[in-house]
């Protein structure tokens, strides 16, 4: 592998040749008008020039790294349609319709609000969005939906009809058209926000009078975007919120003396990434331009000269390239890497590779931005799965909202009915409804939205009664919740320049790399000469408890110390505000982060209801996508209000659902993925669940097909005899490697077991499933109750059962009855790391690793291991010489 070539740094690769390659970007102004950036519909450039791994790139945007996030495959949908019978008569049900010539464009503006450009998300084969997942009404399905997306774009302030696509889409359907609609409406993908029109069609109060009534806890942006939908679903709504003001973890400080003032983000401040940034569209309606944050960041010496910006690019590249390294070395490593902190990992990599000690400083810095961007300490980060939400940056350009982001929670609190001071203690949840208790009052409702912090779920501040289940509690332990701090500084004037927005200080003590270690000037935006220095990692901790004056003086010699030897005079601070985000009893810290031990599972374990659909839980620690950002906790709000609306109406439709799961969409969802947490067969994609006490070969099973990583592209002749062949097609496009579908079946036990018996991998199986036992694989709501009474059984059998017995083997299909183990393969299988052993079968097998004592020298040793056996010659060499380059320069 080569080292990336610095000079492609923003130049993404793609990785279909018919797309043109995006312009590189420039560095040199790129806000020709500094108040604004466009932020209307992307260009199909803009959209195909994602983007860099967001983990690496908030504070400083990266430069280089070869480790790009590659667009996923746009061009997929065009190969399907190509691939497809196209109709010219609107009149045939089983072609492909035309709507709008440019579908790749329409399939690409998809993709930035969430959707997989060719195929479905789980969340709409849950929704039932087509009756057979797969098939020509997919794929017509998936046009309209992309086509009526892009249409809401083109103006947001709108309220779109669905009588509007009437003429462009043929009659046979309509059907389609309707649930794309209604899903797209319901989900807040289209129609959302704080434009007039929207507001329109909130109902008026008397009509929500026969309608649920739900309590929110917190008012952040995760629950204002919650209580903005259901109030215009015409639910009645409550908001309680803790302190004085909305915003939670976003908050604009109005700063000002001596004729000067300025608005200071506290909080959540940049906009990470802009295409299709639901907040990005809010700002749009509130007729607000964004502006980029320019890349310019050069970084200080601890003695206040400038870093040779050579030296500065050399260490850099280093630094990524470890993390390159890292990512490798987990592959390698398997379910040990969750055992394991990227700390370790990249603290034995310099060991074994030689450090670059002369630029130790320059390496600190960038461990200090990567604690700034987790908000956590490295040594605490899940080496695995740290950076598991990368697939789903953004993209596009990080921007602040000139006059800060409590412009959009102003918008978004208005009309909201919020009451402040109300501190929750107590949410009571059962059959009858929920019961939240704040002081002396108790608020009733049907149901409960908590977007409280994960900080503060950690701390218990709240009790549940019930108890929440055990898996949410030990996701609640797993999670990592770590610290930024900020100190604002409004001046008398700009002194620092205006031709930059970020510049950086290096440290010599590696525990206090992170003391102000970035300065980010809002000289631009904030209305004023304002300055907000960060404090990450281990200094964020301790600058808890510095006091306000200290910080302040230890800025200013900082400051000083760089400007003053370029002749500028560092006047004292106007105004300064210090952050204590840990010690917050609204948040008891910053944002979310994945500590080892942790997976992006967990954020998904933290986002499900409980209760009977009673308990909700929303906020930017609920998200497996966007995690630990504004946009984050805003979509984790939409999400819930549509589930909350779909459990209110399936609970008005059938009060008994206990009876009849599959009539509840969620408790059957959960009970569903509850089962398959510990399958009875698994093999490749292949989940098998069963009765383990009846062993007839004609007993029920369900089996779950996950697809979730890249099939080899279809150039198997072979596969051409399907006569699935669309659905080979969806699947084999589809485009995003961490993106994963489930589709079920109903098959015999003996059917299962035969299937794992075929040769050949996931292809050929999904081939004998297909063709020879002639099964339709559907979405879980297309189950039906057939399956319920299978499910309702298997379920009620294990209920009484033991969870661990003794283990026979990891051998691929075997039957599997170690929970602990499985859970563990299920996450490696999910993230969907190289695989480490093939057996005849084509499979990946489970390589049993022998754990790691907890000790930091075992698990550095064992680190140092897998590298020594597993680097390549060519490897050592390309890693040495990045390191080894680096020093030299110091030195000469
Ligand atoms: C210093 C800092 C910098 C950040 N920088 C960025 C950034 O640049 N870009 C970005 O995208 N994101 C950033 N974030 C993260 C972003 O701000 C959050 O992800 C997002 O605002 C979280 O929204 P939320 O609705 O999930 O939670 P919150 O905003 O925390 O809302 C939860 C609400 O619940 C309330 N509450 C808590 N306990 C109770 C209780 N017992 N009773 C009643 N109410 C209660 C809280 O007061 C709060 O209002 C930053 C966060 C911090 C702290």
């Amino acid at each position: 592998m080569n080292p990336p070539d610095n000079n492609q740094d923003n130049a993404p690769s793609t990785p279909h040749s018919q797309l043109p390659t995006p312009p590189p970007q420039s560095n040199s102004n790129p806000n020709p008008d500094p108040t604004s950036i466009s932020i209307s519909n992307p260009s199909f450039e803009q959209m195909v020039s994602f983007s860099a791994p967001k983990k690496r790139r908030r504070g400083r945007s990266q430069r280089s790294t070869s480790s790009f996030h590659t667009l996923p495959n746009p061009g997929g949908i065009l190969s399907n349609i190509d691939a497809a019978p196209r109709s010219t008569n609107p009149g045939i049900g089983d072609e492909i319709i035309t709507i709008n010539k440019d579908a790749t464009t329409e399939a690409l503006l998809a993709l930035t609000a969430g959707f997989p450009a060719d195929s479905l998300t789980e969340e709409e084969i849950d929704f039932g969005v087509v009756p057979v997942v797969g098939g020509i009404e997919q794929v017509n399905y998936i046009l309209i939906r992309n086509h009526i997306i892009s249409k809401w774009r083109e103006n947001i302030s709108s309220w779109i009809a669905k009588e509007s696509f009437l003429d462009s889409i043929p009659k046979h359907c309509i059907s389609l058209l309707d649930s794309a609609y209604d899903y797209l409406v319901l989900h807040g993908y289209i129609n959302f926000g704080i434009s007039q029109a929207v507001k329109d069609k909130v109902p008026p109060t008397q009509q929500q009078q026969s309608k649920p009534s739900v309590v929110i806890v917190g008012a952040g942006l995760s629950g204002l975007a919650a209580a903005r939908q259901l109030l215009r679903f015409g639910f009645k709504v409550t908001v309680l919120e803790g302190r004085k003001r909305p915003g939670g973890r976003v908050y604009t400080k109005r700063m000002e003396g001596n004729r000067v003032e300025a608005a200071a983000d506290l909080g959540g401040s940049v906009l990470t990434g802009t295409l299709g940034n639901p907040l990005g569209i809010i700002a749009r309606q509130l007729g607000c331009s964004l502006y980029k944050v320019r890349d310019k960041c050069p970084l200080y010496r601890v003695d206040g000269k400038p870093v040779d910006p050579d030296l500065d690019m050399k260490v850099e590249g280093a630094f990524n390239r470890l993390l390159d390294k890292a990512s490798k070395l987990r592959q390698l490593m398997g379910d040990v890497s969750m055992d394991v902190s990227l700390g370790a990992a990249l603290e034995t990599f310099r060991q074994v590779y030689g450090d670059a000690t002369e630029e130790m400083s320059l390496f600190n810095w960038h461990l200090a931005n990567l604690e700034y961007a987790n908000a956590g300490l490295v040594s605490k980060l899940s080496l695995a799965f740290w950076d598991q939400d990368d697939p789903y940056d953004m993209g596009g350009d990080h921007c602040f909202l000139p006059g800060g982001n409590g412009r959009l929670v102003h918008a978004l609190s208005e009309n909201v009915p919020i009451l402040y001071e109300k501190t929750v203690q107590t949410i009571r949840y059962g059959a009858d409804g929920v019961k939240v208790t704040a002081g002396h009052q108790v608020y009733e409702g049907d149901m409960v939205l908590c977007t409280v912090p994960l900080g503060v779920l950690k701390n218990g501040s709240i009790k549940f009664v019930p108890e929440l289940p055990q898996r949410k509690l030990d996701c609640i332990k797993r999670l990592g919740f770590g610290l930024l701090n900020k100190v604002a500084m409004l001046f008398p004037f700009v002194f620092w320049g205006t031709d930059l927005d970020t510049f950086g200080h290096l440290t010599e003590d590696p525990a206090n790399r992170g003391e102000f270690f970035l300065f980010y000037s809002y000289a631009q935006v904030a209305g004023g000469p304002l300055l907000i220095a960060l404090v990450a990692g281990e200094a964020a901790h301790k600058f808890e408890t510095m006091p306000p004056t200290d910080a302040v003086t230890r800025v200013l010699q900082i400051l000083r110390g760089m400007y003053e030897p370029q002749g500028i005079n560092v006047p004292d601070p106007i105004q300064t505000v210090c952050t204590r985000w840990g010690g917050d009893p609204f948040s008891f810290g910053s944002y979310s982060n994945v500590a080892v031990g942790a997976s992006g599972d967990d954020y998904d374990i933290l986002a499900e209801s409980v209760g009977d659909g009673r308990l909700f839980f929303a906020g930017e620690a609920t998200t497996r996508r966007y995690p630990a950002t504004m946009h984050g906790a805003f979509v984790t709000g939409l999400r819930e209000a549509a589930n909350m609306a779909q459990s209110a109406k399936s609970r008005g439709i059938r009060k008994r659902i206990d009876r009849n799961p599959s009539k509840n969409p969620h408790a059957c969802a959960t009970l569903l993925a509850d089962l398959f947490r510990d399958p009875d067969l698994e093999f490749g994609s292949f989940s098998i669940i069963f009765s383990r006490r009846n062993p007839d070969p004609k007993s029920p099973a369900i089996l779950r097909v996950t697809l979730s990583e890249p099939c080899k592209r279809n150039d198997d002749p072979v596969a051409d005899q399907y006569s699935n062949k669309i659905l080979f097609q969806q699947l084999q496009s589809h485009f995003n490697q961490q993106q994963q579908i489930q589709v079920y079946t109903l098959l015999t036990r003996q059917q299962a077991l035969d299937l794992r018996e075929v040769r050949g991998g996931d292809e050929k199986r999904l081939y004998y499933l297909c063709e020879t036992l002639g099964v339709k694989l559907v979405g879980r709501k297309g189950l039906g109750i057939g399956a319920d009474s299978v499910i309702a059984s298997i379920k009620a059998e294990r209920t009484g059962r033991k969870p661990a017995l003794s283990s026979s083997g990891t051998k691929s299909g075997m039957l599997k009855v170690k929970s602990g183990a499985l859970k563990r393969k299920l996450i490696r299988r999910i993230k969907g790391p190289v695989p480490l052993n093939q057996n005849n079968n084509g499979d990946s097998e489970t390589v049993k690793h022998e754990s790691l004592g907890n000790g930091k020298a075992s698990v550095q040793a064992t680190i140092a291991d897998t590298i020594r056996s597993s680097s390549t010659q060519e490897e050592n060499k390309w890693l040495g010489t990045g390191v080894a380059s680096s020093s030299g320069i110091h030195s000469s």
